[in-house]
This record gives structure tokens, C-alpha cells and sequence, in this order.
């Protein structure tokens, strides 16, 4: 990938790019959010999974016996996971990206199905 920016491993909060917009796929059952687009750091395309029921505060108390969960509001938080080296990242550091994290926000659920 020589799209691939190998910059020094930092835990930091990044602006996305206004110009380089993530999208936010929301599945059909509505428990999983996908969010695309490139790291603001690092370049790598990152395509960020998360399941809904485990976003949020872990204090937060969500409804588990519904089939389908209201719609997300708010932002997703992301963090750069591209799984290339970056100089400088801990070898014990669970992160396998460049460090960088940012939020996402999720578009309104109204008229998505479009
Ligand atoms: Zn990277
Ligand atoms: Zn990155």
C-alpha cells in the first residue's frame, strides 16, 4: 500500500479531513455500524466495525432483549487500526494502528434506505 503514511505511533485526537468525509453503514438488523474511510494520520484505508450494545460508556444501560435496537445517535469513536507498523508504538499497546482516534458522526437513521 504506498498510500500508507508510516508516522510515528501517537495516542491522539484527530480532525478528520472535512474533504475526506467517513461514511456510516448501519446493518439491517441494526446491531452493527460500519464506519469507512482513510485515517487522518496515517492514510490507511480503515473500515471500523463496532456492534451496537458495546458503544458508549460502560456505565450506560442498554435495552439487550430488544431484536432491533433503537437507531444510533451521536458519534462512533474510531481509532486507527490499520495493522501496519508505526515507529515508536509499545510493543505492548493493544492499538495496531498509528495511535490516532477520532469520532465519527453517525448520519440520522430517516431516509437512509434510499
Ligand atoms: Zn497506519
Ligand atoms: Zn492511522
Amino acid at each position: 500500500m504506498p498510500d500508507h503514511v508510516p508516522t510515528e505511533f501517537r495516542e491522539q485526537e484527530v480532525t478528520v479531513h472535512p474533504e475526506e468525509p467517513f461514511t456510516v453503514a448501519r446493518s439491517e438488523d441494526g446491531r452493527w455500524y460500519t464506519v469507512t474511510g482513510l485515517c487522518p494520520t496515517c492514510r490507511a484505508a480503515t473500515v471500523f466495525r463496532v456492534a451496537y450494545g458495546v458503544l458508549g460508556p460502560p456505565k450506560r444501560l442498554w435495552r439487550r432483549d430488544r431484536s432491533e435496537p433503537e437507531p444510533l445517535t451521536g458519534c462512533i469513536p474510531v481509532y486507527c487500526a490499520c495493522g501496519y507498523p508505526h515507529p515508536e508504538r509499545p510493543p505492548e499497546s493493544p492499538d495496531s494502528g498509528c495511535g490516532a482516534f477520532w469520532d465519527v458522526p453517525v448520519p440520522p437513521a430517516h431516509g437512509a434506505a434510499s
